[in-house]
């Protein structure tokens, strides 16, 4: 059963949370041309839960994948990722933390072309001066349905099979959270389907905490939930989200 509250999400100590956010505003510019993208969110979130972001154009949904990603920095409030806050951290060292324990899927897979799909899904350990794990390999490619296209390139496999090799590289570090951002705004629907069943089963399965910014009512009902943002401000949630309760939900914000 859907059931949509304003309360924020609880509160808990930041190791307890896979990722948490604490006050965080993100503003742009100064003066007149000052604008705020991200407006006091304060959440946390469970390991390996599956939560999806909502919200129309310009609500701060890539801000907030940004700020919680540690791929930019707020103006204000802390951002902490496991035991570690990586809004304090430098660039240099929130470079570092991101390549070693943050997992990245984005709707352009983003592969080399060059390598093979098992050299593709390493290469985040072998940028990072880590040795595979070839048990930890052969559980993610098992886990993306692609252990018989280790040898292959990109060029060689369809669209979903290329997403699914972006999943499994997000993966092979075991993250403190995976970040996608429309991950299936390129696949057909029914491929789709399978890279959302895939996602879910990650958190599921694997304990991976993953967090999604998505359009789509259809997509977000594969999560555990949904935050709404609007104007910046984490507006409302929902918990055990059906496409229905979604889209109905969706229907009375501004701008969609
Ligand atoms: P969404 O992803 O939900 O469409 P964004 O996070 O991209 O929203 O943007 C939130 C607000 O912040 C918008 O008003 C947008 O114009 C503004 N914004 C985002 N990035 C920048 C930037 N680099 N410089 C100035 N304004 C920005
Ligand atoms: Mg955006």
């Amino acid at each position: 059963m859907s059931s949509f509250t304003s309360t924020p999400p609880i509160m808990q100590s930041p190791p307890m949370s896979a990722l948490q956010l604490s006050d965080v505003s993100k503003t742009y510019g100064s003066g007149r041309s000052r604008v705020t993208a991200l407006d006091n969110v304060t959440l946390a979130l469970v390991r390996g839960s599956f939560t999806a972001i909502m919200g129309s154009s310009g609500s701060g949904k890539s801000t907030f994948l940004h700020c919680a990603a540690g791929l930019d920095q707020p103006t204000r409030g802390s951002v902490w990722l496991g035991d570690t806050e990586i809004s304090a951290l430098n660039h240099k060292a929130r470079t570092v933390f991101r390549r070693d324990h943050v997992g990245f899927v984005f709707q352009a897979y983003n592969l080399m072309a060059a390598l093979t799909v098992e050299q593709n899904v390493t290469l985040p350990l072998l940028l990072a001066g880590r040795a595979t794990d070839r048990g930890r390999l052969e559980h993610v490619l098992d886990a993306v349905g692609l252990a018989d296209k280790r040898d292959h390139r990109p060029a060689e496999i369809s669209g979903g099979q290329q997403q699914r090799v972006a999943i499994a590289r997000a993966l092979i570090t075991e993250p403190h959270a995976v970040f996608a951002d429309e991950p299936t705004g390129a696949l057909d629907s029914h491929t789709g389907y399978k890279i959302l069943d895939l996602l879910r089963r990650t958190a599921t399965d694997l304990g991976q905490t993953v967090v999604m910014v998505t359009h789509d009512p259809l997509a977000a009902a594969h999560a555990d939930q949904v935050l709404f943002l609007e104007g910046g401000r984490l507006v409302g949630r929902m918990d055990s989200p059906t496409a229905a309760a979604v889209a109905e939900h969706t229907t009375h914000l501004r701008g969609w």
